[in-house]
């Protein structure tokens, strides 16, 4: 089992196996930052084969269990080697137990600093695109989505957030269990622990309409009142994106606040990450805001089946910014599309949108021109044809992956004729094509 799932992370990601389910039992000790853990995985073989391979990065390995059987492995420096007794045959039902520990940290590589990061009080998990595996092993790859249950035992002034809902504490001699569970599959990628010093509750609506989908903070008692006053507008937010993008895909949507500053907020499911410095009542800020929640129907509850196709998250993420810019009476889609245009026409027109390469999937240029094909296709159809698209693309394909092709085929099918032809040169050519003519 050597070949690559995706040339984007080759080293990321195993073909022969697929991952249905993670049950992690993790206890965390935040000053020595040491994590002790046991990963029962559940999933069956695509093939057969002598080895199962997963991804683990700087953790050691104790015992593996297959199908409650001891077996014999070895661990490189990005991967957990299981060999079979015999063989691994397709299809074979696997129940594995592994035992891990160590000192978690960052990987380093590509995209700067990936995975687990000690904050100055706590820790956070920015696991976008390949640091899942430096806190547990995994199938490190958005085409293998999976449900979650993660238990973390820490000191009981901490929290503990993670993905889906909270479904119970338990307290024993000065430590607490936190466990949350996600019954909607989620990509590795956005698993995360978030660990503070942190008060939590519910986002309140201010001077807006409370939103019908329950918002819950966790941050700080510093940084309480900050937070609330700054996140408000997120009623709003989620009103408009609701209405332009369909129903909020998940039970509620989180936010963390971190006491540490953030160069740039981050995206999990069902909540999203900011920095102190995010809190800001500027537009820098709101647009930020307003990129990460639609990402939990742009990335998260639709996955890119491969890296190549990052503009399906970060490009529709981006155009959320200039729809909530539009719908809240701040400058429309229209102004943001003309001055970004401008700005992309005077830089380097070398990457192509539908697979711009590894080293520049998360380039500026792939958000901006991701947006900007989503409103040159918007200026061809009419709003009613384009919103209507983006409704039934998040419905169709809710919890499962998505590529362009997918876009395209759906797109046709609203509108009642090709799409491809009228935004082909924004999503395979590398020059940049003129903006289509407003409506
Ligand atoms: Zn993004």
């Amino acid at each position: 089992m050597t070949s690559t799932l995706d040339s984007y992370t080759p080293h990321s990601g195993t073909p022969g196996v697929r991952i249905e389910h993670y049950d992690l039992h993790l206890d965390y000790k935040i000053l020595p930052n040491r994590l002790a853990g046991q990963a029962m995985l559940r999933g069956w073989m695509l093939e057969d084969a002598r080895t199962i391979e997963l991804d683990l990065i700087g953790l050691a390995v104790s015992r593996v269990l297959v199908n409650g059987r001891r077996h014999r492995f070895k661990q490189t420096r990005t991967k957990l080697v299981i060999k079979a007794i015999d063989r691994f045959v397709v299809d074979e039902k696997l129940a594995l137990t592994i035992h891990y520990s160590g000192t978690p940290g960052p990987a380093m590589g590509t995209w700067g600093d990936v995975g687990w990061e000690e904050l100055t009080d706590g820790v956070l998990v920015a696991g976008q695109p390949t640091g899942a595996a430096t806190w547990f092993p995994c199938n490190d790859h958005p085409s293998s989505k999976a449900t979650f249950r993660v238990t973390v035992l820490v000191d009981s002034e901490y929290t503990v957030i993670s993905n889906g809902e909270l479904v119970g504490t338990r307290r024993r001699a000065g430590r607490t269990a936190w466990t949350w569970e996600s019954a909607e599959p989620l990509a590795t990628y956005l698993a995360t622990v978030q660990i503070g010093q942190y008060r939590r509750g519910a986002i309140e609506s201010g001077s807006h309409a409370p939103s019908r989908v329950a918002m819950a903070l966790a941050c700080s008692e510093t940084l309480w009142d900050r937070a609330q006053q700054a996140l408000a507008v997120q009623h709003a937010m989620m009103a408009v994106f609701e209405r332009r993008f369909g129903p909020y895909p998940f039970g509620h949507y989180g936010i963390v606040v971190t006491d540490d500053v953030l160069e740039i907020p981050l995206e999990s499911q069902p909540l999203s990450i900011l920095g102190r410095n995010h809190l800001s009542r500027t537009w820098n800020s709101e647009r930020l805001v307003a990129h990460e929640m639609a990402h939990q129907w742009f990335g998260n509850a639709l996955t890119p089946a491969t890296w190549s196709d990052i503009w399906l998250n970060e490009g529709f993420a981006c155009y959320a910014e200039w729809i909530w810019s539009e719908d809240s009476g701040q400058k429309p889609a229209q102004r943001h599309a003309r001055e970004q245009h401008a700005r992309l026409a005077g830089q380097p027109q070398d990457l192509v949108l539908a697979d711009p390469g590894a080293a520049d999937m998360f380039d500026d240029r792939v958000y901006k021109r991701g947006a900007l094909t989503l409103h040159a296709l918007r200026l061809h159809l009419g709003d009613e044809d384009f919103f209507g698209i983006l409704r039934r693309w998040t419905d169709q394909h809710r919890g499962a992956n998505v590529t362009t092709a997918a876009f395209l085929a759906l797109a046709e099918q609203v509108c009642g004729r090709p799409v491809e032809p009228l935004i082909h040169d924004w999503l395979y050519a590398k020059p940049l094509p003129p903006l289509p003519v407003q409506w």
